[in-house]
């Protein structure tokens, strides 16, 4: 039996999941959403990810992005180098994309998450 916390509300409820000839049984769950997450977790877990990025402005040197999507969690690292790679030399609107598609990320990008 696997053991994990529900993140998709702030519930946060103790699943116990187990494999079963049919598929996954998931317990602990206090909506059918627990499911989705627990067999998502067990087959292809998906994580926003969040950071920050360089700026050329001095009085705003770091700009606080995140992906505009869920990417694969083993992409997460990748994710945080190809973060280390951007520097914004533009003004941004909160939400507006900071770079182009992350590789191997099914085209997720990086999103300002503030306005400078
Ligand atoms: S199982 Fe449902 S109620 Fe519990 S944390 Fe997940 S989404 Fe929230």
């Amino acid at each position: 039996m696997t053991q994990m916390i529900c993140i998709t509300c702030p519930q946060g409820c103790l699943l116990q999941v187990e494999k079963t000839d049919a598929g996954y049984s998931v317990s602990g769950n206090g909506c059918k959403r627990g499911i989705a997450f627990a067999e998502a977790e067990m087959t292809h877990p998906m994580r926003s990810v969040t950071g920050t990025v360089r700026t050329v402005f001095p009085q705003r040197p770091m700009l606080p992005v995140r992906t505009d999507r869920e990417v694969p969690k083993e992409k997460m690292k990748a994710v945080a180098r190809f973060m280390a790679e951007i520097v914004v030399e533009k003004a941004v609107a909160c939400g507006e994309a900071v770079s182009g598609e992350i590789p191997g990320c099914g085209g997720a990008v990086l999103v300002a998450t503030e306005t400078i």
